[in-house]
């Protein structure tokens, strides 16, 4: 009697460690190295691999915030291997993970020099498009890649438009982390500041959460280079990168109010996409406004949810009467909304229109221009 007793009290004791120990929310950060295996990144003087330096940061990182029992830290390789660019995305995604940061080392035929941290996003900079032009290179090595990478031209940024939708969703909180990793690099770090910009990355355009690519240093400025493959410059960018994502974190969950550390830090976008500072410090007209598209309505109440709409993402629902009303995208700008249409209509919804929201009423198309100037 006694031992069924202590077996029954073993159970229970198990049972609610195991329910307390899920109550705590554990923050997902994805590591990605760049390159590795057959891909050396970029390479200088022929000794020095991009793809070993940035392993180094990466792997460093992770042991810093390893340290944090909230934190989970998934690295999408911990050795020198090639990882499809796809299969670094699916990692992410597969982890739900609240974060992925690729790491990366910039090269250029001068000895330009400083930090620059990319989110996704098409424009018209011809420089930030050699970046990504650059990075996204290494498909070549993959096997199979015409097959999986077909609806890409990495040779021209418009290969990318309506492709970067489902990154736009969270590009807010991408460009939101970008900004604390280029202030920590830049202020604290005092290396010099190349912004925050945008570029099509097709690694960036796999996952579906928020995702930074940080292009650390010039490994083609002697200084830069000595100073990434040093113990003590990789430690130092470790130290920074880790310390972002935690303070990123902490904005994320409601625990700091972090807005814009470094008022000189700014997209750098030259094309038509989205320049989410100006909505954010010149007004606050644009920043609740909004542009979704109307795609169907029924009495029938639907899950949100990109399956349910022909693979269309971000939905989302209203309830208008006695029947549902089902809207894709959020754009900040009428020509945006353009882009998200040609994209349901192409998917099927033929009847599809531009709605415009501002503070959560819909207003006409007329008067949100008139708000977007
Ligand atoms: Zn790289």
């Amino acid at each position: 009697m006694k031992l069924l007793h202590y077996i029954l009290f073993g159970v229970l004791y198990v049972v609610s460690a195991v329910g307390y120990a899920q109550k705590i929310p554990v923050f997902k950060v994805v590591l990605d190295a760049g390159h590795g295996g057959k891909d050396p990144g970029k390479v200088v003087n022929k000794t020095i691999y991009e793809k070993d330096v940035v392993l180094k940061i990466a792997l460093l990182v992770g042991k810093k915030l390893e340290a944090y029992p909230d934190i989970k830290v998934i690295y999408t390789r911990k050795t020198d291997e090639l990882i499809d660019l796809y299969e670094r995305g699916a990692i992410a995604n597969r982890n739900k993970a609240d974060v992925f940061v690729s790491i990366h080392c910039n090269a250029h035929e001068t000895q330009v020099g400083g930090a620059e941290t990319y989110v996704l996003g098409l424009n018209a900079n011809e420089q930030n498009f050699e970046v990504a032009k650059a990075e996204n290179s290494v498909i070549y090595m993959e096997d199979n890649y015409e097959k999986k990478y077909a609806k890409y031209n990495i040779n021209s940024p418009e290969s990318l438009i309506g492709l970067s939708i489902m990154q736009e969703e969270f590009l807010e909180q991408s460009i939101q982390l970008a900004k604390i990793v280029q202030n920590q690099l830049t202020s604290v770090m005092k290396r010099s500041n190349r912004g925050v910009r945008q570029a099509g990355f097709i690694v960036l355009h796999q996952t579906y959460m928020p995702s930074i690519l940080i292009e650390t240093a010039f490994l083609t400025n002697n200084e830069e280079r000595k100073f990434l493959t040093s113990a003590k410059g990789q430690d130092e960018f470790a130290e920074n990168i880790a310390t972002a994502i935690l303070e990123y974190k902490k904005w994320v969950q409601g625990k700091s109010s972090y807005i814009s550390p470094n008022e000189s830090v700014s997209v750098q976008s030259e094309g038509d996409r989205i320049h989410p500072e100006k909505h954010t410090t010149n007004n606050h007209t644009t920043k609740n406004l909004s542009y979704k598209i109307q795609i169907s309505s029924s009495p029938k109440r639907l899950e949100a949810k990109s399956f349910n709409f022909k693979g269309l993402s971000p939905i989302s629902v209203e309830k208008d009467g006695s029947v549902y009303v089902y809207y894709y995208g959020n754009a900040l700008k009428h020509r945006e909304a353009l882009v998200l249409l040609t994209n349901a209509k192409k998917k099927g919804y033929k009847d599809a229109y531009i709605t415009a929201f501002y503070q959560g009423k819909r207003i006409t198309i007329q008067k949100a221009k008139q708000l977007e100037k």
